[in-house]
């Protein structure tokens, strides 16, 4: 059947957005809604600012680097564009004198709203873009269904669970900008878990501020999911998650998961292979003196014990965790602490900053902040370390055969490709090299799973033969 030609000319002419999206998964998973509404109203995307009517920037305002990096990519639409919305956590910043950072650095924006407000962002958009109708376009099926439109390669997704925290960490103005913990409907979670797998997700990643927290606002609420009601709380999600996953043979990875007691009862459904067996524990330190200072959650937990009794329910579990090296105080005694921790602890992946103060953090207060060459020698001195302890523990996959999903394979992987292990989350671990395969018939393809043979290692990467 021919298109008639006036919808040809209808959809032409559908309004087009250029898109930025800055920051961590969570902003990541703000423009993936911002972009379904638009999509599902018939708005077209552009990949220039050039050729779009209007532009979304979604900001990060996390640390100084990412809050200059936001605001000249908002300059640099404002020049080739000219029409520009900003939303994201630098939109809630205030700067110096008062007032909102963004609209002082860059008077001329059109709209500006913080983090998690798309329908602010939708709003704006309609004011100074009106919605087109074309009922070609909104007919149009997305391939993850209700999950929306996602940003991320087709055979990975991030899930967000929840939106903002509970908790003040010294260091962090997250809450200012996101506000207290909420989580959302599981029923909802889990519905978009599935359409996710449905439209060929096979690793599912997890996200929120603290997992951990899930349900703790709406005191572990029932909700239901397939007709059965599920508890509101991050051992049951997780148990369905897992359960969802099964029959599409796909992974679910856990990130941003504190060391609560609770988080115990997870750890069997790791060792059944139910979820992988991976945790992303964001610890910052391991002093408790310092851990009191950052007011982090968990604090007085014994993070050695809980490590090692969790290794030892799962002996494949592999920790991931981040860490701040010069944190205001630190004495030489509690950060020789730390080193001692990563070694004991056995961290597999470990990532650290160098403290860095952050305007409106409360740690800016705390007395004894070191100088700025100490505390990156000691995000050096971490880093050697945790190198050190991550290179071992690399070199003992040798030999073995794993599970590994491909994200990239030129050629049908003949000359070979790329790919990660469950110990590797995309964006942040290593990553498995695979070489040509050991079968000449054997191929590998994007988003599907192949066994390798671990033949090396180089860096914080594996080397290995599909089998
Ligand atoms: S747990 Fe602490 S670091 Fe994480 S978002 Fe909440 S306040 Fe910030």
């Amino acid at each position: 059947m021919n298109t008639p030609p006036t919808a040809v000319a209808e959809r032409r002419e559908a309004p087009s957005i250029g898109m930025v999206s800055l920051g961590c998964p969570k902003a990541l998973t703000d423009s993936e809604l911002i972009l379904t509404r638009l999509s599902a109203e018939g708005y077209r995307t552009s990949k220039t600012f050039e050729g779009a009517d209007l532009v979304i920037v979604n900001t990060c305002g996390f640390i100084d680097d990412a809050v200059r990096e936001s605001l000249d990519t908002i300059g640099e639409a404002l020049a080739e564009n000219g029409r520009v919305i900003v939303t994201g956590c630098l939109g809630a910043k205030s700067g110096d004198a008062g007032g909102n950072l963004v609209q002082q650095m860059h008077p001329s924006v059109l709209a500006v709203t913080g983090p998690h407000a798309t329908q602010e962002v939708m709003d704006a958009v309609h004011l100074n873009l009106p919605k087109p109708h074309d009922p070609f376009v909104d007919l149009v099926p997305q391939p993850f269904g209700i999950a929306g439109i996602k940003l991320t390669p087709r055979h990975y997704a991030y899930l967000k669970i929840s939106e903002g925290c509970n908790h003040r960490c010294t260091f962090c103005i997250i809450p200012s900008m996101r506000g207290d913990l909420v989580s959302r409907p599981v029923g909802d979670v889990l519905a978009e878990a599935k359409a996710l797998f449905e439209g060929g997700v096979k690793e599912l990643l997890v996200i929120s501020q603290d997992t951990s927290a899930y349900g703790v606002d709406v005191k572990y609420r029932t909700g239901f999911w397939d007709g059965k009601p599920v508890k509101t709380r991050m051992l049951e999600l997780v148990r369905t998650l897992g359960e969802i996953a099964a029959p599409y043979g796909a992974w679910v990875r856990l990130h941003y998961v504190y060391p609560y007691p609770s988080v115990d009862e997870v750890i069997p459904l790791m060792a059944s292979g139910q979820v992988l067996p991976y945790l992303d524990v964001p610890l910052q330190h391991s002093h408790p003196d310092v851990l009191k200072r950052m007011k982090r959650p968990a604090s007085g937990e014994k993070n050695l014990e809980r490590l090692s009794r969790w290794r030892e329910a799962c002996p494949e579990l592999v920790i991931r965790s981040t860490f701040i090296a010069g944190f205001p105080g630190e004495t030489e005694a509690e950060f020789e602490h730390l080193l001692d921790f990563v070694r004991e602890a056995g961290i597999d992946r470990a990532g650290c900053f160098a403290y860095s103060p952050v305007a409106g953090a409360a740690a800016n207060e705390i007395p004894g902040m070191l100088p700025e060459a100490e505390r990156e020698a000691r995000r050096a001195r971490f880093m050697e370390v945790a190198e050190a302890v991550s290179i071992a523990k690399l070199r003992r996959r040798v030999g073995a055969t794993m599970q590994v999903l491909v994200d990239s394979a030129p050629g049908l992987g003949r000359k070979g490709g790329v790919g990660r292990s469950y110990a590797d989350a995309p964006e942040i671990d290593g990553l498995v090299r695979l070489l040509p395969p050991e079968k000449i018939s054997k191929t590998l393809k994007v988003g599907e799973f192949t066994r390798a043979r671990i033949v090396g290692t180089e860096g914080h990467d594996l080397v290995a033969v599909p089998v």
